[in-house]
């Protein structure tokens, strides 16, 4: 169950005077993206936390009677995303014990639990069905119950988690965030009125909620409000790696990291990927949504006319039942359909933010085929994923890893594409403006800057062949 805690969006707000579940709400439409097997709001009025939870979409699972009995000032929310076998609503976040004395919501994963398990066992805390971000909860809990102020038990907590983590956390009357030393996933601090806070794994979520953005949280800080005010707490120094697929493929365009908007990042992937891999063609097509402003990019380098080769049903999400387990239709068909006029007789150049098992592309180019195109030539925005994430994005293992298994010739013909490429390592830093330094790249590189315990054994170190 250590597959736990993946893929999330997380929110908090502390706002006397505000109705903060109408705002957490909206918070986790926005941030809908990051996760959308299950959702969950706490909110506490100073006395006690209220939640709810449920698996599904937000619009799914929160009535507008349902947010206004939460009443309160505080609150945590949480969008979750799981692997298979773990969709169960026991799983959904914000993490709340019977006691409701500490809800915790977490973005990212622990891939090595056993300080954390180690020190739970010894303070006579079940520990085996529980997943990372319980056990989190749990030791965190375990300090306040001591009576600790919140602050002190996430600190004393803090040593025990060894991965990737943006936890935002609440008592009755305080809210705690915090991030892992590296700051692998993102955090940032939103304010509106002179001293109003909120905290989200995204900026995006700010114009909505009419806040501005004041900065990132900073990795290894802790940052705790209550009645008193907003203090802050430096509990590790680390340098910053943020994981560069938030760039790639996982936050929304519309959000900024560093100072960078996500939609230039993404734009100047594309430019970068045009001047490495040109080739005439008619046409670029882009893969709704995450690759629209990559493939604006090669257009503007290339010259060559981007144009809308796919109308998206925006309506198909994860569902509990797939369309194939009840008919022929397949899932991404339902999701992408192609404009044959667009389509027939032309060279297309087709570009996606990325390749993980090469599901997607294969079928893409396969429909684009069928619409009557004479080529298709696939360009891809980052460089190959040769190594499975373990800080919070859902891969899979290595041997399911399209380019850690093929060369570029046998991608091509796995995917039935006429050629395929990918952006250069050294391209993609050069795109997002910052140093290599600041980011983690564990996915292209096997470098993995946080313990991931035993599973690094699994891991074959993969030269990848052009
Ligand atoms: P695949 O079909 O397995 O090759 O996945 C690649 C496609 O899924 C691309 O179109 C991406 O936009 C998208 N994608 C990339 N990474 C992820 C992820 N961690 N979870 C879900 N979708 C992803």
């Amino acid at each position: 169950m250590d597959d736990c805690g993946e893929k999330c969006g997380v929110f908090g707000i502390f706002a006397p005077g505000y109705d903060v579940a109408g705002i957490t709400h909206s918070a986790l439409w926005t941030l809908q993206h990051r996760g959308q097997e299950g959702t969950g709001i706490a909110v506490s009025d100073g006395e006690d936390i209220h939640l709810q939870k449920g698996l599904g979409l937000v619009t799914q699972v929160y009535t507008e009677s349902g947010i206004k009995e939460l009443t309160g000032h505080i609150a945590v929310g949480h969008n979750r995303y799981a692997t298979n076998g773990s969709s169960t609503l026991d799983h959904v976040q914000p993490v709340l014990r019977h006691d409701a004395l500490v809800a915790l919501a977490h973005n990212g994963n622990l891939p090595d639990l056993t300080k954390l398990k180690v020190f739970l066992q010894k303070v006579g805390v079940p520990v085996s069905h529980s997943n990372d971000s319980e056990l989190m909860a749990d030791a965190i809990r375990y300090y306040y119950v001591k009576g600790y102020p919140i602050e002190i038990a996430v600190k004393k907590a803090f040593p025990l988690f060894v991965g990737a983590f943006s936890l935002v956390v609440m008592t009755k009357d305080s809210l705690v965030v915090c991030r892992d030393k590296h700051g692998i996933r993102p955090l940032v601090i939103g304010r509106f009125e002179q001293d109003k806070y909120i905290f989200s794994s995204e900026s995006c979520v700010f114009p909505i909620v009419g806040a501005e953005f004041e900065r990132e949280v900073h990795p290894g800080e802790l940052i705790v409000i209550d009645n008193l005010g907003m203090r802050s707490l430096q509990l590790a120094s680390g340098r910053e790696k943020l994981d560069i697929f938030e760039f790639v493929y996982f936050a929304r365009a519309d959000s900024m990291f560093m100072g960078k908007r996500v939609n230039e990042v993404r734009r100047n992937f594309g430019r970068e990927l045009a001047r490495e891999a040109p080739v005439a063609a008619d046409v670029i097509v882009a893969v709704p949504d995450s690759a629209f402003p990559a493939a604006e990019g090669f257009s503007q380098e290339s010259g060559i006319l981007v144009q809308n080769g796919f109308i998206k049903n925006g309506y198909v999400h994860r569902t509990f039942i797939r369309p194939e387990q009840l008919s022929r239709v397949k899932h991404l068909h339902m999701k992408l359909n192609p404009i044959p006029e667009v389509l027939k007789d032309r060279s297309v150049i087709l570009v996606d933010d990325s390749i993980v098992r090469g599901t997607t592309t294969k079928q893409l180019v396969a429909l684009i085929k069928q619409a009557g195109a004479k080529e298709v030539h696939v360009r891809i925005s980052c460089p190959p994923v040769l190594y499975p994430d373990f800080y919070g994005i859902d891969t899979p293992t290595q041997k399911d890893l399209l380019a850690a298994n093929k060369n570029l010739q046998e991608i091509a013909e796995y995917i039935g594409a006429d050629s395929v490429a990918f952006l250069s390592y050294k391209g993609m830093i050069r795109a997002t403006g910052l140093p290599e330094k600041v980011f983690c790249t564990s996915c292209f590189t096997g470098k993995y800057p946080i313990s991931i315990g035993k599973n690094q054994k699994a891991i074959k170190k993969v030269v990848f062949k052009e």
